[in-house]
Order: C-alpha cells, then sequence, then structure tokens
C-alpha cells in the first residue's frame, strides 16, 4: 500500500471515529428523589457563605435548574416565571416541566450554563443568569466510573459554587481583579489550547472561586484539587485543566502575600 493510501485511509478513519461514548444517550431513566433535592438546595445555601467574598449580590438572581431524565425543575426566587409551578422549597419557587427529550451520558453527569436539555422557548422564560445541572444520583455515578474528582458529594457542591462564579463573570459589566489577574497568569503560561483562551480564562476564574471556597466548605474537595491541577492529564475542549492550573497559581499568590 503506498503511503498516500495509506494517509488517506488514516485521514477516513478520523473522520469515522466514534463520537466520545459519553454523548451517546444515557441509559435507563432516571427521576430525581429526596436526596437529589437536598443535595442541590445544600449546595446552593452553603454558596451564601461565600456570596460576599466571590461573589457579591449574585445569588438571588441566578436561576438554577435541576434536571432528570424527564423533568427540569426550575429554582427561582422569582415566583411570575411564565412556568408551570410545582412547590416551594428552601425559599425558592420551584417550576416543573417536562423536557421531552433523552439527555446524554455527558449531560447526566454535569452541571453547566449552556445545555440542550433547557431548551430555547424555555429559557427565554429564565432568568439571563441561570446554569443546569444533572442530578447527584447520576452525576457521582458518572463520576465514579471516570474515577474523577468530582465523584464525591463535596465535588457535587464545589461545582455548584463553580457554576454560579461562571454566571457572576457572565453578569460582571467590569472584569474584577481576580478576572484580570487570571488572564495574566494564562497568558504567561505558554498553553497549548484546544479551547479558546476565553474559555481558559472563564474556567480559571471559576475554578478559583471553586478553590476559595473548598478551603472554607469542602476540605477533601479542596485538596483532591490540588493534586488534579499538579498531575499533567490531558485538557478537555474547554480548558478546564488549564483553567484550573492557573486558578492554583492565583490561589497561592494570594496565600504568600498574606503571610
Ligand atoms: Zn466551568
Amino acid at each position: 500500500m503506498s503511503l498516500l493510501i495509506i494517509g488517506s485511509l488514516v485521514a477516513v478513519m478520523a473522520v469515522a471515529a466514534p463520537k466520545r461514548s459519553d454523548d451517546s444517550p444515557y441509559q435507563g431513566e432516571y427521576i430525581a428523589g429526596a436526596n437529589d433535592f437536598k443535595l442541590l438546595e445544600r449546595g446552593m445555601r452553603q454558596a451564601r457563605k461565600v456570596e460576599e467574598m466571590l461573589f457579591p449580590s449574585l445569588l438571588d438572581r441566578v436561576d438554577v435548574v435541576l434536571y432528570d431524565t424527564k423533568y427540569l425543575y426550575v429554582y427561582s426566587r422569582d415566583a411570575g416565571h411564565a412556568l408551570p409551578k410545582w412547590r416551594r422549597r428552601a425559599g425558592y419557587q420551584v417550576y416543573r416541566l417536562e423536557h421531552g427529550r433523552r439527555p446524554s451520558e455527558r449531560e447526566m453527569a454535569r452541571c453547566s450554563g449552556g445545555t440542550d436539555v433547557v431548551d430555547r422557548e424555555i429559557r427565554k422564560q429564565l432568568s439571563e443568569e441561570y446554569f443546569a445541572c444533572a442530578p447527584w444520583g447520576t452525576f457521582g455515578a458518572i463520576q465514579k466510573k471516570r474515577r474523577s474528582v468530582y465523584q464525591f458529594e463535596q465535588g457535587y457542591l464545589a461545582t455548584i459554587i463553580h457554576e454560579f462564579a461562571h454566571q457572576f463573570e457572565f453578569w460582571q459589566p467590569q472584569r474584577t481583579v481576580e478576572m484580570a489577574e487570571i488572564r495574566r497568569i494564562l497568558s504567561g503560561m505558554k498553553l497549548k489550547l484546544k479551547a479558546d483562551p476565553e474559555s481558559a480564562a472563564g474556567e480559571g476564574f471559576a475554578s478559583w472561586c471553586e478553590l476559595e471556597a473548598s478551603k472554607k466548605l469542602y476540605a477533601e474537595h479542596f485538596r483532591r484539587m490540588l493534586s488534579e491541577a499538579a498531575g499533567d492529564k490531558p485538557d478537555d475542549l474547554y480548558a478546564h485543566g488549564a483553567g484550573l492550573k492557573a486558578a492554583v497559581a492565583l490561589f497561592k499568590a494570594r496565600r504568600s502575600k498574606r503571610s
């Protein structure tokens, strides 16, 4: 076989490579239960303990959406959304509606600001600042299969802080000192990013908030983040890895300045 043919075979194989296995549909049904609501609500409540320090005046603006394989549960301070009211929980109006989609395995193991689980028409009904989370029941189980630091309850709680931090950055008209510092640190890191540098900067700021909050609230997760940052796992498409390294650098610089 000539080199040319081998070359084009490799190219064809690359194009035809299967999608990441966790992009495949989540197998089975999962309806959120008492533990899922409780853990999400605990994360939202504990975020208040670091609100002043990390993202002042943010929390009441943000709608938090929990989803399972059938429903969206929208937690909002605003009882006036044009969505079906379900019940009041933890000081929030909770709306519940069917999303009519089959989430992927990946979606059932993440929290994020933009997700197809929340359809465009429904997004129009939400606060401009919102994020959506898979329930702990699937999130923890899938993260455990991946042997990730997010397989533990503290990882889930810390993820909620991370998502609030992303919303804070979207909402802020101007960069805070920390957001600027993260960009300066990243620009000195000479990274080969698959992601947009702005994505790395966003992940850096969110990870810094996650780290500071974990130092206070989630000691084991804090230690796991530090060892994750010290390793060199290949980075993902959002540059969470580069962001985390920059976040740890900022965290350490702050601590050495104080001592
Ligand atoms: Zn993030």
